[in-house]
């Protein structure tokens, strides 16, 4: 929680009175070394950029790129892991457009996105401003895998996309971190949000985005992107997107492809996506280019799963975004002797959103998800993931 009353006991400050004691006498050689409206400088300058802990950008000079770190949790060795942000402070005032990737750490198109819509942004003829927060979950991020490496009993391996919009005390290190950015970064800067991520290690997806349709602002961001799938869909408790949407600031999720690869044919539109958003809202100027409509995005409001219901090696006998009917067989799993072990078939007619790009699989993993419109079945689940 923000300690506005107690300026220098900062977030190591604990609920028990005796630790919190501790805690600012710790604190107190850390001098916080400037402080301008509700932005929070650190005093330290780490390749060059300056630190904050908390961000005001309405404290940064208008018709300029600010790049700074913020300071997230502490690692186990007392580093605070830096997150990079990158501010595009319009010279007239406006909508504030908030861009972010990293939260999971194998989704490398979604952070080249965010990289090439802040490079083609020229603050001096801007109203508004963009902020890019580009390496969210640095754990993750530093051994190219989607979940954070937590210190727990030994290692647990915690998906930071189920822990918004955090905890400043939380039971664990990203559920802290979360608390920290979406507290003091993400949500007092953000008119709007865009949280890119892609499809996960094993699991690949096309080009797609995943938001509340019920929403007439979100149903508007689905619409402003050339792709060819839409998952109408508040996804799952403790996603980035939604704990956004729930905090008042409407937001989509943009799925940019398969994880650990840069794809530019897919960064492409995703690309041309955000620059449309920016349009829409009057932060930089020109015509909205191609859109959903032009991309003939199919829209699906339910997503099921394929699962392995035993191990084996898989030939899928269908690719991304293919049309499926209900009962037709689109994967095969065969064990070590050739022999076919098990047949899957489409449980809805759809198209294929995500499909497993490991060649063989354990039972119980997902194998396909199929995107397709209409109510689930009693006892059906939405796609797990
Ligand atoms: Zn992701």
């Amino acid at each position: 929680m923000p300690n506005e009353n107690l300026p220098f006991l900062d977030r190591r400050s604990f609920m028990a009175a005796p630790l919190a004691a501790v805690a600012v006498m710790a604190d107190a050689g850390q001098a916080v070394a400037a402080t301008a409206g509700g932005t929070v400088f650190t005093g330290d300058v780490v390749n060059g950029k300056k630190v904050v802990s908390t961000l005001d950008i309405g404290d940064l000079a208008r018709g300029q790129k600010h790049l700074l770190y913020f300071q997230g949790v502490e690692s186990a060795t007392g580093q605070p892991w830096l997150v990079s942000v990158i501010v595009a402070k319009g010279s007239k005032p406006g909508k504030r457009i908030t861009l972010t990737s990293g939260v999971h750490g194998d989704e490398m198109s979604s952070i080249r996105v965010v990289q090439m819509v802040m490079d083609a942004l020229d603050p001096s003829s801007m109203a508004g401003s963009v902020m890019a927060v580009l390496d969210i979950s640095r754990p993750a991020l530093e051994t190219m895998q989607r979940r954070w490496p937590n210190q727990g009993r030994g290692i647990d391996l915690i998906d930071m996309n189920r822990e918004w919009p955090g905890n400043e005390n939380g039971l664990s290190a990203p559920s802290r971190h979360a608390g920290l950015l979406f507290n003091r970064l993400l949500k007092p800067n953000s008119d709007i949000a865009l949280d890119f991520h892609t499809g996960t290690t094993g699991l690949e997806c096309a080009d797609f985005i995943i938001g509340d349709r019920s929403i007439p602002e979100v149903s508007t961001l689905t619409g402003l992107f050339p792709v060819r799938q839409v998952w109408d869909s508040p996804a799952y408790a403790g996603v980035l997107h939604e704990a956004f949407t729930a905090a008042g600031i409407p937001s989509i999720c943009p799925e940019v492809g398969a994880a650990r690869i840069l794809d530019p044919q897919l960064i492409a539109p995703f690309v041309e996506g955000t620059m449309n958003v920016l349009k829409h809202y009057g932060v930089i100027g020109g015509a909205v280019g191609r859109t959903g409509v032009d991309a003939g995005t199919f829209i699906g409001n339910s997503a099921l799963p394929v699962i392995a219901t035993t191990g084996g090696f898989i030939e899928h006998l269908v690719k991304l975004n293919d049309k499926v009917q209900a009962g037709q067989t689109v994967i095969v799993q065969r064990n070590s002797f050739g022999e076919t072990v098990a047949e899957y078939r489409s449980p809805a007619d759809g198209e294929v959103g995500a499909i497993r790009s490991d060649a063989s699989s354990e039972p119980g993993n997902v194998l396909m998800f199929i995107l397709f419109n209409r109510a689930p079945a009693a006892g059906d689940q939405d796609y797990p993931e």
